[in-house]
């Protein structure tokens, strides 16, 4: 409210000092005034705030035809992921096609004779622990469509216990505030499809639920139909009222292990190489890396079921992480451990720094707690709790964590080995 003191002019709202030479106040909108120095201060924060988020590194999605272009999408993602070039590329690809196609929708340009560009979803197939989920949590960063991850294990076909297959939908709704027409152009990460592939095909699955119920079930969603969507989850049941929700427009990205498919690959890979030159080095090159040459067929031999497959014609491996990519990891990422941890310091006006010899140890203990990149978070904690219970309290300004130092606090908590 702008307030007149006694006589000598207006009083600013915000800081409350009154009318001045030196401070002017000034009524900029009826019933509001505000002083010279509290319209500044404002004007400053604005611009930080406006720095900031254009320094948030998005690829800039300005209206009208202006989709993030493939390369701009790779661009981002690199500054989280490292490595996994080939399915950041594919990911970039089948996003920016997505943007595309709803964008055609958006125009109403989907007449009879226009071509209908089919959605491709994609299957991201690689290790645990190497930036499956990553990949989609940071594309969902830079989408302004609703996404959401979801479990493929909590899912089973109708009559058994746990969820039906189209409380999938569920979580898109809740991400968007049940706007059914948002959700119909939305994102779902399905994460372990690979624990529903078919008993027979896949002895390592120990639920007793036949996955090729589920996996028929998902296939409706995949292909783009109208489901009855149960709005708070879990199962259906008569009294509750549904959600219509069309899945057409709808992405899906899935991601699974495999664990073993390397081995039907590398049996497919020998009845194809049979009376090719044995070139002993090519051949423990594409053990190591037989991922990479993962076809739909191997899905198909794990026990996806071929319509399913179909529906999933984008397929792209994720590289195990060696040494090197761990390495990275710790430090390369816009919001990499190790820069979240020298943050956090800061905040207390400390300096924090990691010798090289210190970052090495701890990816040698990932490795060796066969723990790989999901291990990092779990090591550089343990290391850290005590120096970041003491150090608030201290005169400290400037803390190196050594080699030694990771040994000796790692040492001190043996229970972190037998982690995941
Ligand atoms: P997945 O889904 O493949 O099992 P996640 O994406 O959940 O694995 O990875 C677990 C954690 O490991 C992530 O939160 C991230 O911190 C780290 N991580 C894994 N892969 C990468 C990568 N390629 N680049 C950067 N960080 C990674």
């Amino acid at each position: 409210m702008a307030k007149k003191s006694q006589g000598t002019g207006l009083q600013c709202a915000m800081c409350g000092v009154f009318d001045s030479d030196a401070n002017p106040v000034v009524e900029i909108m009826p019933g509001l005034a505000l002083c010279s120095d509290c319209v500044s201060y404002i004007e400053t924060t604005a611009q930080a705030e406006l720095a900031q988020r254009n320094k948030s590194g998005k690829p800039k999605a300005k209206r009208g035809n202006s989709i993030p272009k493939p390369k701009e999408i790779k661009e981002f993602l690199d500054q989280y992921i490292i490595g996994q070039d080939e399915a950041k590329k594919y990911m970039s690809v089948a996003v920016y096609n997505h943007y595309k196609r709803i964008q055609r929708l958006d125009e109403g340009k989907q007449d009879a004779e226009d071509v209908d560009i089919e959605k491709s979803n994609v299957i991201l197939v690689g290790p645990t622990g190497t930036g499956k989920t990553l990949l989609a949590k940071t594309i969902a960063k830079l989408l302004d469509v609703p996404f959401t991850i979801v479990d493929a294990t909590v899912l089973t076909e109708a009559g058994y216990v746990g969820e039906d297959i189209e409380s999938l939908l569920t979580r898109l709704l809740q991400a968007c505030d049940y706007d059914v027409a948002k959700a119909e152009r939305g994102i779902v990460f399905i994460d372990e499809i690979d624990k529903i592939a078919r008993k027979s095909d896949n002895p390592s699955i120990t639920r007793d639920v036949s996955g090729e119920g589920v996996q028929q079930g998902l296939l409706k969603l995949l292909e783009g139909s109208t489901v009855l969507v149960p709005p708070n989850g879990g199962r259906k049941h008569p009294e509750q009222k549904m959600i219509p929700v069309d899945t057409k427009n709808i992405l899906f990205v899935c991601g699974g292990a495999f664990d073993g498919i390397e081995r039907k690959i590398a049996n497919r890979l020998n009845t194809h190489t049979v009376g090719y030159g044995q070139n002993s080095g090519d051949a423990k090159k594409k053990r190591e890396n037989l991922m990479r040459y993962v076809m739909p067929q191997d899905l198909k031999s794990f026990g996806l079921i071929p319509e399913i497959i179909g529906r999933l014609p984008v397929l792209t491996a994720l590289d195990p992480l060696d040494r090197g990519a761990l390495r990275r990891i710790l430090v390369e990422p816009k919001n990499a451990i190790i820069r979240q941890y020298k943050k956090l310091f800061e905040m207390d006006g400390v300096e924090l720094e990691f010798t090289d010899e210190a970052l090495d140890t701890i990816v040698d203990k990932a490795i060796e707690y066969k723990l790989g990149a999901r291990g990092l978070r779990s090591i550089v904690e343990t290391v850290m709790v005590d120096a970041m219970y003491e150090v608030p309290s201290s005169k400290t300004k400037k803390f190196e964590v050594t080699a030694q130092y990771v040994i000796d606090k790692l040492a001190q908590n043996p229970g972190l080995n037998q982690a995941d």
